[in-house]
């Protein structure tokens, strides 16, 4: 069933409302944090007694591939962060034959994934759906650069008109060159952290500016990261690549 109600109950990250009180908030939150795998968590390339990664056996590429275009976006603060959210949903990935389209794009400060025991200061979520309402997650960890880095709006064929809410750029330009990534199936982070959910993490860390990102610091709440939840006993896979169409 499709949830399309999500800003019911304020919740937050600190006080009464923070990460340890949100299955208290409401009927909707206590029935998601049930389900038992959630996410962040702590991501390693080498097998520790916390987490077995395994590669891929069978092949080195995901069943990933992207059918990303530049396309229309409108800015947004809701959830306690920036977000970016396409008109048309003409975006997608495939994954497993199944077409999940891009849905979000919204910001964690810092990073709430960590890869190595290592948080970065900057993890984007590009959150897609596929027909059934089932949700598939990249998350992609940036550090913040004083000098360089990404900066969307310098992109080639990036039209940036914050005044007007109004934004027409290709989210590929998140994405890493090198498509390395962890797969592991977890929760959303954010109430009502309902799951399962394919999360794909990259492990490559990529520069963006401080400056384009100190344009939205009032949309941003700050510490905007959910705590690292148990692994259990899942299975983390680390793929070095994803399909070329
Ligand atoms: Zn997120």
């Amino acid at each position: 069933m499709k949830k399309i109600k999500n800003m019911d109950v304020e919740w937050g990250y600190t006080g009464d409302r923070g990460p340890e009180h949100w299955h208290e908030l409401c009927d909707w939150y206590r029935e998601g944090a049930t389900y038992p795998y959630q996410s962040p968590i702590a991501l390693h390339h080498q097998s520790n007694e916390n987490q077995s990664t395994l590669k891929n056996q069978d092949s080195t590429t995901n069943e990933l591939s992207f059918y990303y275009v530049q396309e229309h976006f409108t800015e947004k603060e809701f959830k306690n962060t920036l977000h970016f959210v396409p008109y048309d949903t003409q975006s997608y990935v495939l994954f497993r034959s199944d077409k999940y389209v891009l849905t979000d794009i919204h910001v964690h400060m810092p990073s709430e994934h960590q890869i190595n025991g290592q948080q970065e200061g900057l993890e984007f979520h590009l959150v897609h759906m596929n027909e059934q309402g089932d949700n598939l997650v990249l998350g992609v960890l940036f550090n913040l650069s004083e000098t360089g880095g990404l900066d969307i709006e310098k992109e080639t064929d990036v039209i940036w008109d914050l005044a007007n809410h109004s934004e027409w750029f290709n989210p590929i330009v998140f994405l890493p060159q090198e498509k390395s990534h962890f797969y592991y199936v977890g929760s959303l982070t954010t109430p009502p952290t309902v799951g399962p959910i394919n999360w794909f993490v990259f492990d490559t860390v990529q520069p963006m500016s401080r400056q384009f990102i100190a344009q939205f610091k009032n949309e941003i709440t700050e510490n905007n990261n959910r705590p690292l939840q148990p692994i259990k006993d899942r299975k983390i896979s680390y793929f070095t690549g994803v399909r070329k169409e």
